[in-house]
């Protein structure tokens, strides 16, 4: 099929920053795009050929969008499936597949099929209510410490806490839920691993998101993982287990977690392109984005080595600020060797809102990682 510069329609679901980033691309490649996303200020609204605004989770609008187009793909797990099932038995390539979004959609059924394919991840129980938790552990069949998740609709941490007594279960929201082991993990890695429908597949090196000390919170996702070789390799190995078991199309962002005896165990997985992939734009020979688009479009995957050590600092908005955003001190990180800004642009900042990222890259990543926490301790997104 003749993609460049033709008739041809990829149609996106959802017009966020991944979506921003990804249209990059197509309109490197001169590739037309149809956008939809549920807000009419959606990042992505100024780089698509076509813009429509709508509810991703009725199925008349995805069904109705996605007859437009040859091929689709989302940014955002929350989707009609339903709507994506008939448009591929009516023959529109619809890429990841519905089968592995709804799979991946619910953490309880990904948890199961990682057990079903004998694919390491932590212990876990599924519950249909909330409610059902506190009877477990009445009854002893469920102890604290623990990790709640929502198996649903949860982003960023919102639908996932750690449950150290009773108390911490009021508040929750009451639907379908697991209770996860909590894993006293070292470190939390990911690895993108890119297939396209030849079975053409690529892994990208291993990543490591360092952490803040206190707040508990990812601070710097750093290329490649300062690992040993042979730790490094079991990850992406088990990434490519898991990128077998989907048998995917697109992207796969695996994210681990490397425990205190360096066993690696599966968190989650997204079928997209990924916070732990931004870097790929100034590091590697191959951004994510251009290799989803590459991978979904069946075109040869690019090379996914990295050019330089890169690091990536997302732009949250700070506490306490609401309103039209500032990015306080943007010229200072300018000026920083290897840094460049990548803003989203989503008018109004909230406290922890994703606004942006910066990434750094340097020959050497020590000197990238005091480089971006320079940046770190300098731009602030305020209102
Ligand atoms: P989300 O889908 O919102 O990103 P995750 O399932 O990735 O949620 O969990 C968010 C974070 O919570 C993880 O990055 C990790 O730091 C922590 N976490 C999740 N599951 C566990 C677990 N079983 N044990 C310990 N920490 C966990």
């Amino acid at each position: 099929m003749n993609y460049f510069s033709s008739d041809f329609k990829l149609g996106i679901l959802g017009g966020g920053q991944l979506d921003k980033m990804l249209l990059n691309e197509t309109r490197k490649f001169d590739i037309q795009t149809y956008v939809i996303d549920p807000s009419a200020e959606a990042p992505s609204k100024i780089a698509c050929n076509k813009f429509f605004q709508g509810d991703l989770m009725d199925f008349d609008t995805v069904y109705n969008f996605g007859k437009q187009v040859d091929v689709l793909t989302f940014e955002i797990e929350n989707v009609n499936v339903d709507a994506l099932e008939k448009l591929e038995r009516e023959g529109v390539k619809v890429y990841p597949s519905s089968k592995n979004l709804r799979t991946i959609q619910n953490k309880a059924t990904q948890k199961l099929f990682y057990l079903d394919h004998n694919l390491p991840t932590s212990t876990f129980s599924r519950f249909a209510y909330a409610s059902e938790i506190e009877d477990a552990i009445a009854n002893g069949g469920l102890k604290c410490p623990f990790v709640w998740k929502s198996t649903q609709f949860g982003y960023d941490g919102t639908g996932v806490k750690i449950v150290r007594s009773l108390q911490d279960l009021e508040h929750l929201p009451k639907g379908e839920c697991i209770a996860e082991e909590l894993v006293d993990f070292k470190t939390e890695l990911a690895v993108i691993v890119a297939r396209n429908t030849s079975g053409e597949v690529k892994t990208y090196p291993v990543v490591e998101m360092e952490f803040h000390p206190e707040a508990n919170q990812v601070e710097y996702v750093i290329c490649p993982a300062r690992l040993p070789e042979a730790i490094a390799k079991k990850a992406q190995d088990v990434a490519l287990a898991v990128s077998k078991a989907y048998n995917h199309v697109g992207l796969l962002a695996v994210e681990l977690f490397l425990t205190k005896d360096d066993k690696i165990l599966i968190n989650e997985v997204a079928p997209r392109p990924h916070n732990s992939g931004h870097q790929t734009i100034e590091a590697s020979y191959t951004s994510q984005f251009e290799q989803h688009l590459r991978a979904i479009l069946n075109l040869p995957l690019g090379e996914t080595k990295s050019k330089l050590g890169g690091i990536m600092v997302n732009l949250v908005g700070a506490e306490n600020y609401t309103g039209d955003v500032i990015y306080e001190n943007i010229e200072a990180i300018m000026k920083m060797e290897g840094v460049t800004p990548h803003i989203y642009g989503k008018k109004q900042t909230r406290p922890f809102r994703k606004m942006g990222h910066v990434t750094i890259v340097n020959e050497n990543l020590n000197t990238a990682r005091e480089v971006a926490e320079k940046v770190k301790n300098t731009i602030r997104v305020i209102s």
